[in-house]
């Protein structure tokens, strides 16, 4: 019997592990389909407090499991796929094996959407990217890109002309779900150009190792052109990774978990950490932020229950 399963290895999960880990709850990390989480995949992070000259994304996050580790951490391969809540002790699935667990961690991230085109992955880290907030700052004086419509893409856009000399906003259709104040700014902002009915077809270039152009085709006449950025952004929503706890813990309309104060979900013993629940923020150090208070909450409620 585990005291605490924290299933997802990102930031949230990690850094939980360190705190479970160094309360001496011999916490056990599910590391799921992508390990070290959204960082793996990105390449400088500038804006994690303590490193000075930035650090490389799967380094800080391999960091943190070493670190939870160290004090008695275990981690093992696979993921979730199914989840009784309703009874205690819980139980996972973990890839065909029940393991038991008297609290539980979800720390299972959001994965931001992407457009699958033919070169968009091998890019991410390389001038793809779905977090103005975490990459703008590399843009100054440089050209970009936000794919969306929505009130995301507007915040994206708005944000990056701090930075950028131009920002192409590009939509598939020429009416926007944004809301009209975001709409209004983004229109009021000579930085930004709109470009509606167009899709993108591809982003280049994998040789350069780096984003140069991408091709784009107008939806209605099937014109296709090349237009030169140096920053692509992606801004068309995140999936939260909640599946195998829908119908048992409190889910919003879009999936993410519903926070019940302090780490807590609706089921006394499970608690979330991260971009799982964290919607406004999806920053690597508030989703370790996030981690440290519910491993803290799990000590305490293990606490109350005489563990
Ligand atoms: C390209 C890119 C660049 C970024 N750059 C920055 C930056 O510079 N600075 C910054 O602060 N933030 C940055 N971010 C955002 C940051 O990475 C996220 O906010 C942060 O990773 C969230 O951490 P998390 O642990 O909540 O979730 P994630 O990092 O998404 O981790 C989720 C974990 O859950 C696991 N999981 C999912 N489902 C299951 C399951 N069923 N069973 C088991 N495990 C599961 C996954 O395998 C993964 O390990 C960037 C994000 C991206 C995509």
């Amino acid at each position: 019997m585990r005291n605490v399963i924290i299933i997802g290895s990102g930031c949230a999960g990690n850094t939980a592990a360190v705190y479970a880990a160094r309360a001496n709850l011999k916490p056990l990390v599910v590391g799921g389909h992508e390990p070290g989480g959204q960082l793996s995949i990105t390449s400088l992070v500038e804006n994690f407090p303590g490193f000075p000259e930035g650090i490389q994304g799967p380094e800080l996050v391999e960091n943190i499991r070493r670190q939870a580790e160290h004090f008695g951490a275990e981690f093992t391969h696979g993921s979730v796929i199914e989840a009784d809540l309703r009874t205690r002790p819980f139980r996972l699935n973990i890839d065909g094996e029940w393991q038991p667990a008297r609290t539980v961690i979800i720390a299972t991230g959001a994965s931001a959407r992407w457009l699958n085109l033919p070169n968009e992955q091998k890019l991410i880290g390389h001038g793809v990217s779905s977090c103005a907030t975490c990459d703008g700052f590399f843009y100054r004086g440089k050209k970009v890109m936000v794919i969306g419509g929505g009130d995301t893409a507007m915040e994206e856009a708005n944000f990056l002309t701090r930075f950028a000399s131009e920002v192409a906003v590009v939509h598939r259709r020429d009416d926007f779900r944004a809301s009209k104040i975001m709409l209004d700014r983004a229109r009021a902002n000579s930085k930004i150009k709109f470009l509606t009915n167009t899709v993108v077809d591809d982003v280049h270039d994998i040789n350069h190792g780096a984003v140069t152009a991408v091709t784009l085709r107008n939806v209605k006449t099937g014109e296709t052109w090349q237009r030169d950025v140096d920053g692509f952004f992606v801004a068309i929503g995140h999936i939260p990774n909640t599946k195998p706890f829908a119908g048992q813990v409190e889910l919003d309309d879009e999936g993410y978990i519903v926070d019940h104060g302090n780490a807590t979900t609706n089921i006394p013993g499970v608690f979330h950490a991260g971009d799982v629940q964290d919607r406004l923020y999806r920053q690597a150090i508030t989703a370790a932020g996030m981690g440290c208070m519910a491993a803290i909450a799990a000590e305490r409620f293990l606490e109350t229950e005489g563990h």
